[in-house]
């Protein structure tokens, strides 16, 4: 199936579609994301991920009038590509402006979509669990918005990937674990499931909030409490949430095995009521 891209609207392939060299998302990083599946045709938890775009966009004063076209583009792509597991790429950029740090109210946002099929996370991956490294947490305080400026994360994740593990978990200077750089960070410890809370330290996952309703619905305690990095090391399971990654074990951190080395329990039941929810058409 075809990967396909629009602008403002306007559907082509991805190689041809173009923005103009001044726009501020080239310039200076001006703008923000989300990052959506697709599964068996549909996009999945579509009215969260605009809910936190239009946040997003509130919090960078770009104007929010554009969401309920951006909704009807991914519509009209999702039908359009007839891609099955796919990933949904929407970027909102400020606008096109020569070059000044300052901007005006007035400008006219552009809207990127692409839409790639997706093969997920290997077979491998999912069954044994991957490597992470921990590294410090080098991003600005409002990681609470979901900001096209990732060089900290890419280079984190270019040094995770450098290392051969799947993962850069973030640690902040006093030992706090914030996240992955591109994924939610969850641990066991005793019966109990942790996750940082969802606050200006962390992006709050899409993910994220489903694998808590689901480990609550399960039965497992839950507590959305910071954790530091000693406690990390002796978690009993450590699992990654996100959009691609959906929930996967991390059996190796900074070289040493978690625990007992193999996906623990409780991440395999949570993949499992994942999975079952997503593919049963729930929506997050
Ligand atoms: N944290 C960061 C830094 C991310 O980039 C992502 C993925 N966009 C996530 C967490 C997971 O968010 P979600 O579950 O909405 O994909």
């Amino acid at each position: 199936m075809p990967s396909i891209a629009c602008v403002n609207g306007m559907f082509s392939a991805p190689e041809e579609a173009r923005v103009p060299i001044e726009d501020r998302g080239y310039l200076f990083g001006d703008g923000v994301y989300e990052t959506m599946r697709c599964y068996q045709g549909r996009v999945w938890a579509l009215d969260r991920h605009l809910v936190r775009l239009e946040r997003s966009l509130r919090e960078i004063a770009i104007p929010t009038a554009l969401i309920p076209s951006i909704r009807e583009w991914i519509d009209e792509g999702a039908r359009r590509s007839g891609l099955w597991d796919a990933l949904v790429y929407v970027q909102v950029t400020r606008g096109v402006a020569p070059r000044q740090h300052t901007f005006s109210s007035d400008l006219i946002p552009n809207v990127v979509m692409t839409m790639r099929a997706t093969a997920g996370v290997s077979e491998v991956d999912r069954a044994s669990g991957v490597r992470a490294i921990t590294l410090p947490d080098q991003r600005w305080e409002r990681r609470d918005i979901k900001s096209i400026n990732l060089l900290p994360n890419i280079l984190a994740k270019q040094r995770a990937h450098d290392a051969g593990a799947f993962e850069a978990i973030l640690v902040e200077p006093d030992g706090r674990v914030t996240e992955g750089s591109s994924t939610n960070v969850f641990a066991v410890f005793g019966d109990t499931l942790q996750t940082a809370p969802s606050d200006h330290h962390i992006l709050g996952g899409i993910t994220r909030d489903l694998v808590l309703g689901l480990a609550r619905r399960e039965g497992i305690p839950v507590q959305e409490t910071v954790f530091n990095i000693d406690q990390l090391r002796s978690a009993r399971e450590i699992f990654l949430s996100g959009t691609t990654t959906e929930a996967l074990g991390v059996t190796t951190l900074d070289g040493s095995p978690v625990a007992d080395g193999a996906v623990g329990p409780i991440t395999r039941r949570l993949f499992a009521a994942f999975e079952e929810c997503v593919r049963g058409g729930c929506d997050g």
